[in-house]
């Protein structure tokens, strides 16, 4: 169907607190696409039911972690007068609409989904041993986007099977049932850097489920431990020995956070670009701890005014829950009027038809 509004939606799973690989992916953009003023509508919300989906036995971890991430989307710019931040668990209508996509997705579509493949490794469901939840999450966000009408999706690069599933259900279902339902765009990091920002052991992806984060609300001096400590390019032993860019993590840190002219004024004018800098590095004759040195304070810069805005609503956590609260009820209002047009599309609004019910009135009258 042809959107009718510009919508955003995005989202995060409550497991943990978030980390500046969020930041770089999504979390960055989704506050910049905010305050464009270029949407008319903006959701961000907390996906609880899904984090339950592999984390079933501990429910614990996913409640006190609705709070932390509210507190580092508050952190981080969303602004309640601007978004709308609900948790997923309130809105019983994605639980609706993904019992009836479920029909539109075959399990051989399911099983070749690279990233369920990847995550499902990662998490250890060896054989047939995937909660049915996890294994159809993918159908799960196609339920909390089409809800919406969202029309762009802005996430990091793992989320790309996840929209294309979606699309699919989108196109499959209008096919079916007429035009209803939105396909909803991605929208990708610019910043190769930022499509999937690796862990600070070098690791592929930074992700809470590998302990190598650096989280947003981390203090200065943990985020400056952390920094020391990185994975860099195992072959530069001596200062002046050529340094490799490719796979070393701090470098692909400054690429994501870096601009050049942090770099000039860190480095008291020394190299006037981060590209000056990768040149020094690679002909031989600049320190790895340079190089972290730069990047703590770049880090410092982008981390300390999220850390003062944390605080700030930690100290009142009855108002953040009452904002996603408020939140809830805005994003049940508009599920629940797409829940109706889905209704309606699939045949299954019987008491709203009074067409039907007349047509069978008649029927049964002449037999
Ligand atoms: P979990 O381990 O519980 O899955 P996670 O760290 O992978 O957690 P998610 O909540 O799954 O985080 O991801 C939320 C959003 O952040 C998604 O849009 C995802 O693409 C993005 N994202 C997560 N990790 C990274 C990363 N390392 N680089 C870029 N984007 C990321
Ligand atoms: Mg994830």
């Amino acid at each position: 169907m042809e959107p009718k509004e510009k919508i955003i939606l995005t989202g995060d799973r409550p497991t943990g607190r978030l980390h500046i690989g969020h930041y770089v992916g999504s979390l960055r953009r989704r506050v910049e696409l905010q305050n464009s003023g270029l949407y008319d509508k903006i959701f961000v919300f907390e996906a609880d039911a899904q984090a339950l989906t592999d984390n079933i036995e501990n429910p614990e971890k996913v409640r006190q972690n609705v709070i932390e991430v509210a507190l580092d989307y508050l952190a981080c710019g969303l602004d309640p007068a601007k978004s709308t931040l609900f948790i997923q668990s309130q809105i019983p209508e994605l639980c609706e609409l993904s019992f009836y996509y479920m029909d539109l997705v075959t399990v051989s579509r399911l099983q070749r989904n690279p990233t369920v493949k990847t995550e499902i490794q990662m998490r250890g469901f060896g054989g047939e041993s995937i909660p049915v939840g996890f294994f159809t999450y993918p159908i799960s966000q196609a339920a909390d986007i089409t809800a919406f009408k969202a029309t762009t999706v802005p996430v990091g690069e793992d989320q790309e099977p996840m929209l294309e599933q979606c699309r699919e259900i989108v196109r499959r279902f209008n096919h079916i049932y007429g035009d209803t339902l939105v396909e909803p765009n991605i929208l990708l990091p610019e910043n190769a850097a930022c499509l999937r920002l690796p862990g600070t052991d070098g690791k592929a992806k930074m992700s809470k489920s590998l302990g190598n984060c650096i989280y947003l609300s981390d203090s200065a001096d943990e985020v400056n431990r952390k920094v020391k400590t990185m994975f860099t390019d195992p072959t530069h032993l001596q200062v002046s020995d050529p340094g490799h860019l490719e796979g070393n993590t701090v470098f692909t840190y400054l690429d994501a956070f870096c601009s050049d002219e942090q770099v000039a004024r860190h480095t008291a004018g020394t190299y006037a670009t981060l590209q000056e800098m990768k040149d020094h590095y690679t002909r031989g004759g600049l320190g790895d701890m340079k190089c972290k040195r730069l990047l703590m304070e770049v880090l410092q810069e982008t981390l300390e005014p999220i850390r003062m805005r944390r605080a700030v609503y930690e100290k009142d956590i009855p108002a953040v829950y009452e904002i996603l609260k408020k939140g809830c009820e805005v994003a049940r209002e508009a599920a629940a009027a797409t829940m109706d047009e889905v209704r309606r599309a699939m045949k299954i609004n019987y008491f709203d038809d009074r067409a039907l019910i007349e047509e069978q009135s008649r029927k049964f009258a002449a037999k």
